[in-house]
């Protein structure tokens, strides 16, 4: 396999392993199982002595295909794709850990994510410390001898705060402690986290990698020790093993990420700026604008926006749904990366379950919105957004 190409090049080629009849379209193996030509050659499979598949729980070729696209994209040396985003998530952080251990995670994640570390890892004995992501001195105040995870997700749902990953990759080596990046809102076009220090890059591969909206899949990316020593037998004997079926679809799905992400970034950006100028609107926070919060360290570490906008109105919840009701190209829908623009009220959806508190401390307000872009023509979203904020209360 060559590692030569350019992302869009490897996007499209990577990986493909072609049948005796030379398809275009890669193939899909939608099987459970592999037969051996004779006992003793599924001896030395079991023995690890010849190469090939045992059982698709295991791994499979078209999931082989899109897990080597995925590590020539990443520049990550071997890959386990998952059913779900969330498999992965829970398989990347709890393969590691033991009774006894400690997770430090920033507090701004992904709903379940944070369930998994707050909620799940203290059932099992590993204690889990929230902090301020963005200041990299409460990692450190946060981190103990038994640390053995630095859990974080750039830029974060919904309000895309940023995270120095190169200064937390630093810390976690002093501490002796991995860092497991969520790198779903980045994209992997746009942040590499294995190059910036990380240990672990882990997909919710449902969003910008599909992104069309058809099949949940995740994949954990890291060093090929890493993966054979902590996560290879947690993947094989709990199971979250991906369909092919679902797979060949992310496999296809990638091929356009590039044309697809360029799309979604430029509307993204337009919608910021048209959002940024308007009377009604209190705040947009946006990664590709010179006005992010933390502007620097985005140059630092992204090579591009985001597909997805925090946008704040100041008539609040009434003003947040008044909006989302009058849109008529953006969907409502608590999804994203998808070809749709799609937009949803954290506050009474994907983070419904925080207290008030833990709302404010992340900065979702009654009248924040998040906004995923879609492909559609700029101009429609535009005036979409134009006339939806017109028929607002003043
Ligand atoms: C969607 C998402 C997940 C979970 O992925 P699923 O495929 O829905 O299980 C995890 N992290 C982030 C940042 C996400 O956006």
């Amino acid at each position: 396999m060559t590692t030569k190409w350019r992302p869009a090049t490897q996007l499209v080629h990577g990986g493909t392993i072609r049948s005796q009849y030379g398809e275009t379209s890669e193939a899909i193996y939608l099987t459970q199982g592999f037969v051996y030509e004779t006992a003793e050659a599924a001896e030395a499979r079991f023995k690890g002595e010849s190469e090939g598949y045992i059982y698709a729980r295991y791994g499979s070729p078209t999931n082989d295909m899109f897990e080597k696209r995925m590590c020539l994209l990443e520049g990550a040396e071997d890959a386990r794709a998952m059913a779900s985003g969330m498999a992965a998530v829970a398989a990347a952080i709890l393969c590691q850990v033991k009774a006894g251990d400690h997770i430090v995670a920033a507090r701004a994640l992904f709903g379940s994510c944070r369930w998994v570390v707050e909620t799940l890892a203290p059932k099992y004995g590993v204690e889990c410390t929230l902090v301020d992501g963005r200041d990299l001195a409460n990692w450190e105040k946060a981190a103990r001898k038994n640390t053995k995870v630095f859990f974080l997700e750039s830029p974060t749902n919904p309000t895309l705060e940023v995270i120095d990953i190169a200064g937390v990759a630093k810390l976690a080596d002093q501490v002796g402690a991995k860092v497991v990046v969520d790198n779903v809102f980045a994209t992997p076009l746009f942040q590499k986290p294995l190059e910036l220090g990380a240990h672990v890059v882990v997909y919710s591969a449902t969003k910008h990698i599909d992104g069309q909206g058809r099949c949940l899949g995740g994949v954990v990316l890291s060093d090929s020790e890493w993966i054979k020593e902590s996560l290879q037998d947690y993947f094989r004997h709990t199971g979250p093993a991906m369909s092919p079926f679902n797979a060949w679809t992310l496999l296809k799905g990638i091929e356009t990420l590039p044309l697809r992400v360029r799309q979604q970034t430029e509307n993204a950006g337009r919608i910021a700026d048209l959002l940024a100028n308007h009377p009604k609107v209190a705040r947009v926070i946006y990664p590709g604008r010179a006005d992010h919060p933390q502007a620097d360290i985005i140059a630092k570490q992204m090579t591009g926006g985001s597909t997805l906008v925090c946008l704040e109105l100041k008539g609040g919840k009434a003003a947040a749904f008044g909006l989302q009701n009058a849109l008529e190209v953006v969907k409502i829908s608590n999804n994203l990366g998808d070809a749709k623009s799609l937009i949803t009220h954290p506050g009474t959806t994907t983070h419904k379950n925080l207290t008030d508190e833990a709302r404010a401390e992340l900065g979702i307000s009654p009248g924040t919105l998040r906004l995923s872009a879609g492909i559609e023509d700029t101009d429609d979203l535009l005036e979409d957004f134009a006339r939806a904020l017109d028929k607002l209360p003043g």
